[in-house]
């Protein structure tokens, strides 16, 4: 019932991803209160909402940290929330330029076309496409639908807290911002840190150097900002030895270490007192660890070597090494948890130095039937150095047999003609921002994940054929239903 429309407007729903692709909305967050996530962002945001308001919605800027459009009346409102915001993108690394829509094979090339500007305009098309059928057929309605689009997603979600604070909360929706058909579990997210005092590097005697001699110590680390959920794809660490006279001999156990290890991992001599050690990895999203290479902790092994070798301990180092060291699945610890969400993992994504101290960041996703503050303790009574908690995103989980989960999946199903089960998975959505709220799309089961990746695309026939799924989900959540057969969704942790 909603295809003729779609069909009919399937050029206009290309050109508008590709008119939001122009923004590089790469959310910053400024101190001027027209744009507090940049001017590309609200730019993005007036695009949207302009084109939204010439389709017959109801619009509103919400103070510049996101926006909202919506159709219908009564007193319930169904949410579907999106964002505008994108990672960033470099040049070199795309056969196309980022933020010039590119379209070639019958796909939409841009930053953004799947995360999460081709999802939000399939919203919006299919709102627009229901909307129209209720009015030609002269149905009335007693809910209203509002699709919220973020500008802070990517980064703290400081665009859904104010949404949050300010506007109304709808009483159940979906947000089109991860998986078909759709998730019923999302992994709890704990980022950690560890620290330890650079005081605490412990020199011994040995044979032929005195403690004082021998001294070597860390003086800067660098692991280019990399992102508390991304697995750093580099690290280097400087080290500073006191004697020159000794450089040598450094550098032939540095070599030897390398050698030993099989890592890719370089070294620069800097001067006579100073020796760089590089470490490359291979970046990959956090709750996958399986598909990077760790370039930090790698470099921790080698350094950790390197030290016991020159009589040196660093017991946070020594620590790392015991209790984690090249895995990523926590069985050192007594960390591989598994449930129906799948395992346990750990990410050490930051190495850095602060008022003296040497810490270390960990991302860990961990399964929906275990509390994050089991895992919390564990970490305090492994590791004697300071351990603090930076953040917990506690699970998302809600009953398989739920009413908005069968809605769901049974819609993406019968437009598919398949019989895919909902999934859990490790990533922290945006459907956790709302209570309720699952996520439903955009990426198709056994499609390679695009977001965040360079050439990042999305399928004109995908982009069509979703916007048909959330028409006819739409179209379905608006209709009334049985609240007792909507089983409390839960939260754990
Ligand atoms: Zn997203």
């Amino acid at each position: 019932m909603f295809q003729k429309y779609i069909l009919e407007n399937r050029r206009n729903i290309v050109s508008s991803v590709c008119d939001l692709i122009t923004f590089p909305s790469i959310s910053e967050e400024t101190n001027n209160s027209h744009f507090p996530f940049g001017k590309a962002c609200s730019d993005s945001l007036k695009y949207f909402l302009s084109l939204a308001s010439s389709l017959g919605f109801r619009t509103k800027n919400v103070d510049g940290y996101c926006g909202f459009a919506e159709f219908g009346e009564g007193e319930e409102l169904i949410g579907i929330i999106g964002h505008l915001d994108v990672v960033p993108a470099k040049d070199e690394d795309w056969s196309y330029s980022p933020f010039v829509p590119t379209i070639s094979n019958n796909c939409i090339y841009g930053r953004g076309a799947m995360d999460d500007k081709g999802p939000v305009i399939a919203s919006l098309y299919a709102m627009k496409a229901v909307m129209d059928y209720l009015k030609e057929n002269n149905i009335a309605i007693k809910k209203r639908v509002r699709l919220i689009v973020g500008l802070n997603e990517e980064k703290d979600w400081k665009c859904i807290d104010y949404y949050k604070k300010h506007e109304e909360i709808p009483t159940l929706g979906f947000s089109p911002d991860s998986d078909f058909p759709c998730i019923y579990a999302e992994k709890s997210v704990i980022s950690l840190q560890l620290c330890e005092k650079l005081s605490e590097i412990q020199y011994t005697l040995r044979n032929r150097l005195s403690m004082q001699e021998s001294q070597l110590s860390i003086e800067e680390i660098d692991c280019n900002q990399n992102a508390i959920n991304v697995v750093p794809k580099f690290c280097s660490v400087t080290l500073f030895l006191k004697d020159s006279k000794y450089m040598s001999e450094l550098i032939s156990t540095c070599k030897q270490t390398i050698e030993e290890c099989d890592y890719d991992i370089d070294l620069y001599k800097i001067d006579e007192h100073h020796l760089k050690i590089s470490s490359y990895g291979i970046a990959s999203h956090s709750a996958h660890p399986e598909l990077g290479k760790n370039a930090i902790s790698k470099l921790i092994i080698v350094i950790s070597h390197i030290f016991s070798k020159w009589h040196i301990s660093f017991p946070l180092f020594e620590d790392f090494c015991k209790l984690i060291g090249d895995d990523y699945t926590g069985k050192n610890m007594e960390l591989n948890i598994k449930d129906e969400s799948g395992a346990l993992t750990l990410n050490p994504s930051q190495l850095f130095i602060k008022d003296n101290k040497v810490c270390i960041s960990i991302n860990l996703r961990v399964p929906v039937h275990t509390k994050p503050e089991e895992v919390i303790e564990k970490f305090k009574e492994k590791f004697s150095c300071e351990v603090s908690v930076l953040r917990i995103q506690p699970a998302l989980y809600i009953e398989k047999d739920n009413f908005l989960v069968q809605k769901l999946c049974s819609i993406f199903n019968e437009a598919c003609n398949s019989h895919f089960e909902p999934i859990a998975i490790g990533g922290a959505t945006y459907a956790r921002a709302f209570p309720n709220c699952i996520c439903f799309g955009m990426n198709f089961p056994k499609d390679k994940d695009m977001c965040h990746q360079a050439d990042e695309f999305v399928e004109i026939n995908k982009l069509i054929l979703s916007c048909n799924i959330y028409a006819k989900a739409i179209y379905e959540l608006l209709q009334p239903f049985d609240s007792s057969s909507n089983t409390t969704i839960s939260e754990n942790g």
